[in-house]
Protein backbone atom coordinates (compact mmCIF):
# COMPACT_ATOMS: atom_id res chain seq x y z
CA UNK A 1 0.00 0.00 0.00
CA UNK A 2 1.38 3.92 -0.52
CA UNK A 3 0.14 6.06 1.78
CA UNK A 4 0.84 9.98 1.29
CA UNK A 5 0.85 11.37 4.70
CA UNK A 6 0.48 14.82 3.31
CA UNK A 7 -3.25 13.41 1.57
CA UNK A 8 -4.46 11.45 4.08
CA UNK A 9 -6.77 13.34 6.66
CA UNK A 10 -6.25 10.29 9.72
CA UNK A 11 -2.68 8.68 9.17
CA UNK A 12 -1.71 5.96 11.40
CA UNK A 13 -0.52 6.63 14.74
CA UNK A 14 0.91 3.36 15.23
CA UNK A 15 2.67 0.45 12.74
CA UNK A 16 4.34 -2.49 13.83
CA UNK A 17 6.60 -3.97 11.55
CA UNK A 18 9.16 -7.25 11.32
CA UNK A 19 11.34 -4.15 9.34
CA UNK A 20 10.98 -0.99 8.49
CA UNK A 21 12.76 0.70 6.41
CA UNK A 22 14.03 4.38 5.93
CA UNK A 23 14.48 6.30 2.50
CA UNK A 24 12.74 5.00 -1.00
CA UNK A 25 15.52 5.40 -2.98
CA UNK A 26 17.35 2.66 -4.99
CA UNK A 27 18.38 0.34 -2.15
CA UNK A 28 15.44 0.84 0.20
CA UNK A 29 12.93 0.24 -2.83
CA UNK A 30 14.72 -2.85 -3.55
CA UNK A 31 15.29 -4.09 -0.33
CA UNK A 32 11.55 -3.43 0.47
CA UNK A 33 10.27 -5.55 -2.35
CA UNK A 34 12.60 -7.99 -1.93
CA UNK A 35 11.77 -8.92 1.71
CA UNK A 36 8.31 -8.49 0.82
CA UNK A 37 8.00 -10.86 -2.10
CA UNK A 38 10.21 -13.12 -0.24
CA UNK A 39 8.41 -13.36 3.38
CA UNK A 40 4.82 -12.73 2.46
CA UNK A 41 4.06 -13.52 6.61
CA UNK A 42 6.07 -10.23 7.15
CA UNK A 43 4.82 -7.01 7.46
CA UNK A 44 7.07 -4.37 5.76
CA UNK A 45 7.03 -0.61 6.70
CA UNK A 46 9.01 1.67 4.03
CA UNK A 47 8.98 5.44 5.38
CA UNK A 48 10.21 7.85 2.49
CA UNK A 49 10.80 11.85 3.41
CA UNK A 50 9.56 12.75 -0.22
CA UNK A 51 6.44 12.69 -2.59
CA UNK A 52 5.91 11.09 -5.79
CA UNK A 53 7.12 14.93 -7.10
CA UNK A 54 9.84 17.13 -6.92
CA UNK A 55 11.05 18.34 -3.11
CA UNK A 56 9.09 21.82 -2.10
CA UNK A 57 11.86 24.42 -1.33
CA UNK A 58 11.14 23.40 2.32
CA UNK A 59 11.42 19.88 1.97
CA UNK A 60 15.03 20.51 -0.05
CA UNK A 61 15.97 22.99 3.06
CA UNK A 62 16.27 19.51 4.86
CA UNK A 63 19.41 18.25 3.54
CA UNK A 64 21.07 21.59 3.79
CA UNK A 65 24.78 20.73 4.36
CA UNK A 66 27.88 23.00 5.15
CA UNK A 67 30.99 22.94 3.71
CA UNK A 68 35.09 22.26 4.41
CA UNK A 69 37.13 24.48 2.20
CA UNK A 70 36.37 22.13 -1.08
CA UNK A 71 33.34 22.99 -2.83
CA UNK A 72 30.45 20.33 -3.68
CA UNK A 73 27.70 20.61 -5.33
CA UNK A 74 25.84 18.92 -2.85
CA UNK A 75 22.16 20.13 -3.43
CA UNK A 76 22.04 18.78 -6.57
CA UNK A 77 23.81 15.50 -5.67
CA UNK A 78 20.35 13.96 -3.60
CA UNK A 79 17.02 14.38 -4.44
CA UNK A 80 14.17 14.11 -1.62
CA UNK A 81 11.21 12.00 -3.22
CA UNK A 82 9.98 8.70 -3.72
CA UNK A 83 12.68 6.51 -5.94
CA UNK A 84 15.75 9.08 -3.72
CA UNK A 85 18.49 10.17 -6.14
CA UNK A 86 17.33 7.88 -9.06
CA UNK A 87 15.42 10.36 -9.85
CA UNK A 88 17.90 12.24 -11.65
CA UNK A 89 20.70 9.66 -11.81
CA UNK A 90 22.66 9.26 -15.40
CA UNK A 91 22.36 4.89 -15.04
CA UNK A 92 25.92 4.31 -15.26
CA UNK A 93 26.21 0.83 -14.72
CA UNK A 94 29.34 -1.65 -13.88
CA UNK A 95 29.92 -3.66 -11.38
CA UNK A 96 33.50 -3.36 -9.37
CA UNK A 97 36.32 -4.89 -10.85
CA UNK A 98 37.51 -8.06 -8.66
CA UNK A 99 40.63 -5.95 -7.63
CA UNK A 100 38.45 -3.64 -5.87
CA UNK A 101 37.21 -5.71 -3.24
CA UNK A 102 40.93 -6.01 -1.90
CA UNK A 103 42.61 -3.08 -0.54
CA UNK A 104 46.32 -2.83 -0.35
CA UNK A 105 48.25 -2.85 3.15
CA UNK A 106 49.23 0.88 2.71
CA UNK A 107 45.80 2.00 2.27
CA UNK A 108 44.01 2.97 5.73
CA UNK A 109 41.13 0.72 4.73
CA UNK A 110 40.05 -2.83 5.38
CA UNK A 111 38.83 -5.82 2.26
CA UNK A 112 35.54 -5.77 1.44
CA UNK A 113 33.91 -8.39 3.86
CA UNK A 114 32.08 -10.11 1.38
CA UNK A 115 33.74 -11.22 -1.92
CA UNK A 116 32.64 -11.09 -5.35
CA UNK A 117 31.91 -14.75 -6.09
CA UNK A 118 29.19 -13.77 -2.37
CA UNK A 119 27.96 -10.82 -4.31
CA UNK A 120 27.79 -12.43 -7.88
CA UNK A 121 24.28 -14.72 -7.46
CA UNK A 122 22.68 -10.81 -6.93
CA UNK A 123 24.37 -8.85 -9.46
CA UNK A 124 21.92 -10.56 -12.26
CA UNK A 125 19.15 -9.44 -10.70
CA UNK A 126 20.08 -5.95 -9.87
CA UNK A 127 20.40 -5.98 -13.89
CA UNK A 128 17.04 -6.43 -13.78
CA UNK A 129 15.64 -4.22 -10.98
CA UNK A 130 18.02 -1.22 -13.13
CA UNK A 131 16.35 -2.60 -16.34
CA UNK A 132 20.11 -3.19 -18.07
CA UNK A 133 19.33 -5.36 -21.21
CA UNK A 134 22.71 -7.86 -19.93
CA UNK A 135 24.83 -8.82 -17.50
CA UNK A 136 28.13 -9.78 -19.62
CA UNK A 137 31.09 -6.94 -19.21
CA UNK A 138 33.41 -9.11 -21.47
CA UNK A 139 34.93 -6.26 -23.39
CA UNK A 140 36.11 -9.56 -26.04
CA UNK A 141 32.36 -9.90 -26.80
CA UNK A 142 31.54 -6.38 -28.46
CA UNK A 143 35.39 -6.31 -30.09
CA UNK A 144 34.63 -9.54 -31.45
CA UNK A 145 31.59 -7.81 -33.65
CA UNK A 146 33.30 -4.31 -34.08
CA UNK A 147 37.32 -5.14 -34.04
CA UNK A 148 37.85 -1.27 -35.00
CA UNK A 149 37.00 -0.09 -32.48
CA UNK A 150 39.58 -1.26 -29.94
CA UNK A 151 43.41 -1.23 -29.70
CA UNK A 152 45.81 -4.26 -29.93
CA UNK A 153 47.04 -4.30 -26.54
CA UNK A 154 49.61 -7.03 -25.23
CA UNK A 155 47.56 -9.88 -23.48
CA UNK A 156 50.32 -9.55 -20.43
CA UNK A 157 50.82 -5.33 -20.42
CA UNK A 158 49.83 -2.92 -18.21
CA UNK A 159 46.41 -1.84 -19.97
CA UNK A 160 43.46 -3.87 -19.88
CA UNK A 161 39.85 -2.62 -21.32
CA UNK A 162 36.91 -3.23 -19.58
CA UNK A 163 32.92 -2.23 -19.93
CA UNK A 164 30.46 -0.35 -18.66
CA UNK A 165 26.26 -0.73 -19.44
CA UNK A 166 23.56 1.47 -19.11
CA UNK A 167 20.06 1.76 -17.50
CA UNK A 168 17.42 3.40 -19.39
CA UNK A 169 17.69 4.94 -16.27
CA UNK A 170 15.50 3.55 -14.50
CA UNK A 171 13.23 6.30 -12.08
CA UNK A 172 12.68 3.90 -9.42
CA UNK A 173 10.26 6.18 -7.69
CA UNK A 174 7.86 6.05 -10.97
CA UNK A 175 9.15 2.88 -12.30
CA UNK A 176 8.06 1.16 -9.09
CA UNK A 177 4.91 2.73 -7.59
CA UNK A 178 2.65 0.29 -8.55
CA UNK A 179 4.68 -2.80 -7.09
CA UNK A 180 5.17 -0.64 -4.29
CA UNK A 181 1.44 -0.21 -3.96
CA UNK A 182 0.16 -3.41 -5.23
CA UNK A 183 2.76 -5.74 -2.61
CA UNK A 184 -0.25 -6.37 0.35
CA UNK A 185 2.25 -7.13 3.00
CA UNK A 186 4.12 -3.56 2.26
CA UNK A 187 3.36 -0.07 4.02
CA UNK A 188 5.08 2.90 2.09
CA UNK A 189 4.32 6.04 3.45
CA UNK A 190 5.18 9.17 1.30
CA UNK A 191 6.45 12.56 3.63
CA UNK A 192 6.80 10.11 6.23
CA UNK A 193 10.41 12.51 7.32
CA UNK A 194 12.11 10.28 10.32
CA UNK A 195 13.11 12.52 12.96
CA UNK A 196 13.73 9.93 15.92
CA UNK A 197 14.98 6.61 17.05
CA UNK A 198 14.35 4.97 20.34
CA UNK A 199 16.87 3.12 21.57
CA UNK A 200 16.60 0.14 24.42
CA UNK A 201 20.59 -0.81 25.02
CA UNK A 202 21.71 -2.38 21.65
CA UNK A 203 18.32 -2.43 20.39
CA UNK A 204 15.91 0.45 18.11
CA UNK A 205 12.76 -0.34 19.63
CA UNK A 206 10.88 2.03 17.34
CA UNK A 207 11.29 5.10 14.99
CA UNK A 208 9.19 8.24 14.46
CA UNK A 209 8.33 9.88 11.13
CA UNK A 210 5.93 12.98 10.01
CA UNK A 211 4.87 15.38 7.28
CA UNK A 212 6.42 18.62 7.90
CA UNK A 213 2.92 20.17 9.11
CA UNK A 214 1.83 16.49 10.24
CA UNK A 215 1.26 14.77 13.65
CA UNK A 216 4.46 11.84 14.58
CA UNK A 217 3.58 8.12 13.20
CA UNK A 218 5.38 5.92 15.31
CA UNK A 219 6.72 2.63 13.55
CA UNK A 220 8.08 -0.19 15.84
CA UNK A 221 10.13 -3.65 14.56
CA UNK A 222 12.34 -6.35 14.90
CA UNK A 223 14.75 -4.85 12.37
CA UNK A 224 15.37 -1.05 11.06
CA UNK A 225 17.59 -0.30 7.92
CA UNK A 226 18.60 3.46 7.02
CA UNK A 227 18.35 3.81 3.15
CA UNK A 228 18.38 6.99 3.33
CA UNK A 229 21.62 8.02 0.88
CA UNK A 230 25.18 7.96 1.77
CA UNK A 231 24.99 11.27 3.66
CA UNK A 232 21.80 11.61 4.96
CA UNK A 233 22.11 7.83 6.27
CA UNK A 234 25.36 8.94 8.34
CA UNK A 235 23.81 12.01 10.05
CA UNK A 236 21.01 10.28 10.59
CA UNK A 237 23.41 7.72 12.64
CA UNK A 238 26.07 10.72 14.32
CA UNK A 239 22.78 12.10 15.40
CA UNK A 240 21.72 9.21 16.97
CA UNK A 241 24.99 8.82 18.69
CA UNK A 242 24.79 12.22 20.16
CA UNK A 243 27.62 13.40 22.81
CA UNK A 244 28.51 9.67 23.33
CA UNK A 245 32.54 9.17 22.76
CA UNK A 246 33.90 7.80 19.77
CA UNK A 247 36.24 5.58 20.89
CA UNK A 248 34.15 2.61 20.51
CA UNK A 249 32.34 0.29 18.09
CA UNK A 250 29.55 0.78 15.87
CA UNK A 251 27.98 3.91 16.27
CA UNK A 252 30.75 4.53 18.23
CA UNK A 253 33.45 3.88 15.95
CA UNK A 254 36.01 6.05 15.02
CA UNK A 255 35.60 5.47 11.54
CA UNK A 256 31.85 6.57 11.35
CA UNK A 257 31.49 9.84 8.99
CA UNK A 258 34.77 9.41 7.62
CA UNK A 259 36.37 8.33 4.48
CA UNK A 260 34.02 10.09 3.02
CA UNK A 261 34.64 10.04 -0.77
CA UNK A 262 33.50 10.52 -4.21
CA UNK A 263 34.36 9.68 -8.00
CA UNK A 264 36.10 12.50 -10.22
CA UNK A 265 37.33 12.97 -13.26
CA UNK A 266 40.94 14.37 -14.65
CA UNK A 267 41.15 14.81 -17.80
CA UNK A 268 45.27 14.14 -18.73
CA UNK A 269 45.96 15.23 -21.98
CA UNK A 270 45.88 14.55 -25.91
CA UNK A 271 46.19 11.24 -27.37
CA UNK A 272 46.80 10.81 -31.24
CA UNK A 273 45.56 7.06 -32.16
CA UNK A 274 43.84 5.00 -34.46
CA UNK A 275 40.69 6.42 -36.20
CA UNK A 276 37.19 5.06 -34.48
CA UNK A 277 38.24 3.87 -31.38
CA UNK A 278 35.11 3.24 -29.45
CA UNK A 279 36.61 3.86 -25.98
CA UNK A 280 33.35 6.16 -24.99
CA UNK A 281 29.30 5.93 -25.08
CA UNK A 282 29.13 3.45 -28.62
CA UNK A 283 26.56 1.44 -29.78
CA UNK A 284 26.63 -2.42 -29.75
CA UNK A 285 23.99 -4.86 -31.27
CA UNK A 286 20.72 -3.34 -30.04
CA UNK A 287 21.90 -1.79 -26.57
CA UNK A 288 24.67 1.14 -25.46
CA UNK A 289 27.55 0.25 -23.93
CA UNK A 290 31.26 1.64 -22.95
CA UNK A 291 34.29 0.13 -23.68
CA UNK A 292 37.09 1.68 -21.28
CA UNK A 293 40.80 1.59 -20.39
CA UNK A 294 42.19 0.60 -17.65
CA UNK A 295 45.50 -0.91 -15.24
CA UNK A 296 45.53 -4.71 -15.88
CA UNK A 297 45.14 -6.72 -12.71
CA UNK A 298 48.46 -7.80 -12.65
CA UNK A 299 49.89 -3.86 -12.80
CA UNK A 300 47.00 -2.71 -10.32
CA UNK A 301 48.54 -5.73 -7.62
CA UNK A 302 51.78 -4.78 -8.52
CA UNK A 303 51.46 -1.24 -8.15
CA UNK A 304 49.12 -0.94 -4.91
CA UNK A 305 47.50 2.01 -6.99
CA UNK A 306 44.16 2.98 -7.08
CA UNK A 307 42.07 1.39 -10.23
CA UNK A 308 41.14 3.96 -12.56
CA UNK A 309 39.65 4.29 -16.35
CA UNK A 310 40.68 6.24 -19.30
CA UNK A 311 37.98 6.91 -22.09
CA UNK A 312 38.70 8.88 -25.39
CA UNK A 313 36.69 11.11 -27.08
CA UNK A 314 37.47 12.17 -30.80
CA UNK A 315 38.26 15.76 -31.15
CA UNK A 316 37.94 17.80 -34.16
CA UNK A 317 40.22 21.01 -33.03
CA UNK A 318 43.61 21.26 -34.60
CA UNK A 319 45.22 22.69 -31.44
CA UNK A 320 44.63 19.02 -29.72
CA UNK A 321 47.08 17.77 -32.13
CA UNK A 322 50.13 16.41 -30.09
CA UNK A 323 52.59 18.52 -31.42
CA UNK A 324 55.12 17.45 -34.99
CA UNK A 325 52.75 14.45 -35.47
CA UNK A 326 49.08 14.78 -37.07
CA UNK A 327 50.60 16.25 -39.93
CA UNK A 328 53.33 13.78 -40.45
CA UNK A 329 52.08 10.51 -42.30
CA UNK A 330 55.89 9.69 -43.06
CA UNK A 331 56.00 9.04 -39.22
CA UNK A 332 53.85 6.41 -39.53
CA UNK A 333 50.33 8.45 -38.41
CA UNK A 334 48.54 9.05 -41.26
CA UNK A 335 45.64 11.99 -40.96
CA UNK A 336 42.60 10.42 -41.94
CA UNK A 337 43.99 6.83 -40.36
CA UNK A 338 44.62 9.03 -36.93
CA UNK A 339 42.65 10.83 -35.04
CA UNK A 340 43.02 12.93 -32.06
CA UNK A 341 41.27 12.22 -28.89
CA UNK A 342 40.38 14.31 -25.83
CA UNK A 343 40.77 12.25 -22.49
CA UNK A 344 38.98 11.57 -19.64
CA UNK A 345 39.82 9.47 -16.52
CA UNK A 346 36.99 8.34 -13.91
CA UNK A 347 40.18 8.22 -10.68
CA UNK A 348 39.28 6.00 -7.58
CA UNK A 349 39.62 7.89 -4.70
CA UNK A 350 41.85 6.41 -1.91
CA UNK A 351 39.69 6.41 1.62
CA UNK A 352 41.03 9.48 3.51
CA UNK A 353 40.10 9.69 7.20
CA UNK A 354 39.98 13.17 7.47
CA UNK A 355 37.41 13.40 4.47
CA UNK A 356 34.32 13.36 6.92
CA UNK A 357 30.88 14.29 7.78
CA UNK A 358 30.59 15.77 11.23
CA UNK A 359 27.22 17.67 13.06
CA UNK A 360 27.08 21.67 13.09
CA UNK A 361 24.98 23.22 15.95
CA UNK A 362 22.16 24.33 13.71
CA UNK A 363 19.23 21.87 13.48
CA UNK A 364 16.87 21.49 10.51
CA UNK A 365 13.26 21.30 10.57
CA UNK A 366 12.73 18.55 12.07
CA UNK A 367 14.91 18.84 15.07
CA UNK A 368 18.15 17.41 13.59
CA UNK A 369 21.64 18.41 13.90
CA UNK A 370 23.03 19.29 10.62
CA UNK A 371 25.27 17.88 8.49
CA UNK A 372 28.92 19.77 7.92
CA UNK A 373 30.77 17.96 4.71
CA UNK A 374 34.74 18.57 4.73
CA UNK A 375 36.01 16.57 1.27
CA UNK A 376 39.59 15.93 1.08
CA UNK A 377 40.80 13.94 -2.18
CA UNK A 378 44.23 11.72 -1.40
CA UNK A 379 47.29 13.19 -2.65
CA UNK A 380 47.66 9.84 -4.29
CA UNK A 381 44.74 9.70 -6.43
CA UNK A 382 46.18 11.97 -9.21
CA UNK A 383 49.77 10.51 -9.14
CA UNK A 384 47.84 7.11 -9.31
CA UNK A 385 45.90 8.43 -12.25
CA UNK A 386 48.71 10.14 -14.24
CA UNK A 387 50.66 6.40 -13.71
CA UNK A 388 48.21 4.59 -15.86
CA UNK A 389 48.51 7.77 -18.43
CA UNK A 390 52.11 6.90 -18.43
CA UNK A 391 51.87 3.27 -18.65
CA UNK A 392 48.88 3.91 -21.48
CA UNK A 393 51.59 5.86 -23.52
CA UNK A 394 54.07 3.71 -23.02
CA UNK A 395 52.04 1.21 -24.34
CA UNK A 396 50.99 3.28 -27.45
CA UNK A 397 54.25 4.58 -28.53
CA UNK A 398 55.93 0.45 -28.22
CA UNK A 399 53.18 -0.80 -30.22
CA UNK A 400 53.35 1.94 -32.75
CA UNK A 401 49.86 2.75 -32.56
CA UNK A 402 50.07 6.51 -31.39
CA UNK A 403 50.99 9.18 -28.77
CA UNK A 404 50.58 10.93 -25.87
CA UNK A 405 50.19 14.12 -24.63
CA UNK A 406 50.05 14.80 -21.03
CA UNK A 407 49.19 18.72 -19.84
CA UNK A 408 47.21 17.75 -16.86
CA UNK A 409 48.86 19.26 -13.65
CA UNK A 410 48.06 18.35 -9.96
CA UNK A 411 47.85 21.49 -8.51
CA UNK A 412 46.09 22.74 -5.64
CA UNK A 413 43.38 24.85 -7.74
CA UNK A 414 42.79 22.46 -10.01
CA UNK A 415 42.03 19.58 -7.22
CA UNK A 416 39.94 22.28 -5.32
CA UNK A 417 38.02 22.78 -8.50
CA UNK A 418 36.96 18.82 -9.18
CA UNK A 419 33.75 17.89 -9.60
CA UNK A 420 32.59 14.92 -7.61
CA UNK A 421 29.96 12.33 -9.71
CA UNK A 422 27.62 12.24 -6.49
CA UNK A 423 28.50 9.32 -5.49
CA UNK A 424 28.62 9.14 -1.60
CA UNK A 425 30.84 6.66 0.12
CA UNK A 426 32.73 5.18 2.31
CA UNK A 427 31.26 7.06 5.66
CA UNK A 428 29.77 4.11 7.36
CA UNK A 429 31.95 1.41 6.31
CA UNK A 430 31.63 -2.24 6.91
CA UNK A 431 34.19 -4.97 8.21
CA UNK A 432 34.67 -8.08 9.55
CA UNK A 433 36.56 -6.77 11.98
CA UNK A 434 34.70 -4.05 14.55
CA UNK A 435 38.31 -1.57 14.61
CA UNK A 436 38.14 -1.39 10.78
CA UNK A 437 34.85 -0.54 10.11
CA UNK A 438 31.34 0.29 11.32
CA UNK A 439 29.48 -2.25 9.93
CA UNK A 440 29.28 -6.11 10.05
CA UNK A 441 29.15 -8.08 6.63
CA UNK A 442 25.45 -7.37 6.83
CA UNK A 443 25.32 -3.44 7.02
CA UNK A 444 24.49 -4.02 10.82
CA UNK A 445 26.04 -1.64 13.16
CA UNK A 446 28.71 -3.56 14.96
CA UNK A 447 27.09 -2.71 18.73
CA UNK A 448 23.76 -2.63 17.55
CA UNK A 449 21.69 -5.99 17.22
CA UNK A 450 18.92 -4.51 15.01
CA UNK A 451 20.27 -1.30 13.28
CA UNK A 452 21.34 -1.83 9.65
CA UNK A 453 22.20 0.56 6.64
CA UNK A 454 21.94 0.17 3.52
CA UNK A 455 23.99 2.25 1.28
CA UNK A 456 27.10 2.85 -0.83
CA UNK A 457 28.35 4.52 2.55
CA UNK A 458 28.80 0.84 3.22
CA UNK A 459 31.82 0.24 0.76
CA UNK A 460 35.49 0.31 2.20
CA UNK A 461 37.42 0.48 -1.05
CA UNK A 462 35.54 2.22 -4.28
CA UNK A 463 36.83 1.46 -7.39
CA UNK A 464 36.18 3.64 -10.41
CA UNK A 465 32.25 1.86 -11.00
CA UNK A 466 29.72 3.81 -10.50
CA UNK A 467 28.14 2.98 -7.08
CA UNK A 468 24.25 1.74 -7.88
CA UNK A 469 24.08 -1.52 -9.55
CA UNK A 470 26.38 -2.78 -6.32
CA UNK A 471 24.02 -0.87 -3.85
CA UNK A 472 20.87 -2.76 -5.20
CA UNK A 473 22.85 -6.13 -5.51
CA UNK A 474 23.70 -5.87 -1.77
CA UNK A 475 20.00 -4.75 -1.15
CA UNK A 476 19.12 -7.73 -2.65
CA UNK A 477 21.87 -9.77 -0.61
CA UNK A 478 20.60 -8.64 2.44
CA UNK A 479 16.81 -9.53 1.31
CA UNK A 480 17.83 -12.92 0.49
CA UNK A 481 19.87 -13.76 3.97
CA UNK A 482 16.50 -12.66 5.86
CA UNK A 483 14.31 -15.10 3.92
CA UNK A 484 17.08 -17.83 4.70
CA UNK A 485 17.76 -18.21 1.03
CA UNK A 486 21.91 -17.54 1.05
CA UNK A 487 22.30 -19.20 -2.38
CA UNK A 488 19.90 -18.03 -5.11
CA UNK A 489 18.56 -14.58 -6.14
CA UNK A 490 15.25 -14.44 -7.28
CA UNK A 491 15.87 -13.41 -11.04
C1 LIG B 1 23.23 13.85 -11.26
C2 LIG B 1 23.50 12.44 -10.74
C3 LIG B 1 23.92 11.45 -11.62
C4 LIG B 1 24.17 10.15 -11.13
N1 LIG B 1 24.54 9.20 -12.03
C5 LIG B 1 24.78 7.95 -11.60
C6 LIG B 1 25.13 6.94 -12.53
O1 LIG B 1 25.24 7.18 -13.75
N2 LIG B 1 25.35 5.68 -12.04
C7 LIG B 1 25.26 5.39 -10.72
O2 LIG B 1 25.48 4.23 -10.34
N3 LIG B 1 24.91 6.33 -9.82
C8 LIG B 1 24.66 7.60 -10.23
N4 LIG B 1 24.30 8.56 -9.33
C9 LIG B 1 24.21 8.19 -7.90
C10 LIG B 1 22.89 7.47 -7.62
O3 LIG B 1 21.81 8.35 -7.82
C11 LIG B 1 22.93 6.96 -6.17
O4 LIG B 1 24.01 6.03 -6.06
C12 LIG B 1 21.67 6.23 -5.76
O5 LIG B 1 20.51 7.00 -5.97
C13 LIG B 1 21.78 5.88 -4.27
O6 LIG B 1 20.64 5.17 -3.88
P1 LIG B 1 20.17 5.16 -2.36
O7 LIG B 1 18.87 4.46 -2.33
O8 LIG B 1 21.28 4.67 -1.52
O9 LIG B 1 19.99 6.72 -1.96
P2 LIG B 1 19.02 7.83 -2.56
O10 LIG B 1 18.72 7.55 -3.98
O11 LIG B 1 19.62 9.16 -2.23
O12 LIG B 1 17.67 7.65 -1.74
C14 LIG B 1 17.57 7.98 -0.39
C15 LIG B 1 16.09 8.18 -0.04
O13 LIG B 1 15.97 8.44 1.35
C16 LIG B 1 15.01 9.45 1.54
N5 LIG B 1 15.26 10.11 2.83
C17 LIG B 1 16.33 10.84 3.20
N6 LIG B 1 16.19 11.29 4.46
C18 LIG B 1 15.02 10.82 4.91
C19 LIG B 1 14.31 10.91 6.15
N7 LIG B 1 14.78 11.63 7.20
N8 LIG B 1 13.12 10.27 6.28
C20 LIG B 1 12.62 9.54 5.25
N9 LIG B 1 13.24 9.43 4.05
C21 LIG B 1 14.42 10.06 3.89
C22 LIG B 1 15.20 10.37 0.35
O14 LIG B 1 14.07 11.18 0.11
C23 LIG B 1 15.45 9.37 -0.76
O15 LIG B 1 14.27 8.95 -1.38
C24 LIG B 1 24.03 9.86 -9.76
C25 LIG B 1 23.59 10.87 -8.87
C26 LIG B 1 23.34 12.14 -9.35
C27 LIG B 1 22.90 13.21 -8.41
Amino acid sequence: MLTDLNLTPQPPRHLDADVCICGAGPAGIVLALELARRRPDWRIVLLEGGGRSMPSERERVLYDVGLGTKSYAVAASRRRMLGGTSGHWGGWCKPLDPEDFTAPAAWSAPDWPITLDELQPFLAPAHVWCEIPSDRYDPDEVRARQPQRFLELPADGPVAERLFRFSPPTRFGARYADALAGQPNLDCLLHANLFALERRGDRITSVSARALDGRPVKVSAGRFVLAQGGLETTRTLLNLRGDASDDGEGLRSPHLGRHFADHYGVRPGAVLAPAELGYRRMADETTAVMPVLAPSPGALARSERQNVCLLLDPDPSADALPAGYATHAALGFPPRAFWNYRTQMIVEPRPHPDSRITLTDARCELGLRRAHLDWRIHPEDTASALAFFDDFSAVLAQTGQGRTRLTYEATPARLASANGANHHLGTVRFAHDPKDGVADPDGRLHDMENLYVASSALFPRYGYSNPTLTIVALAIRLASRWAGETREART
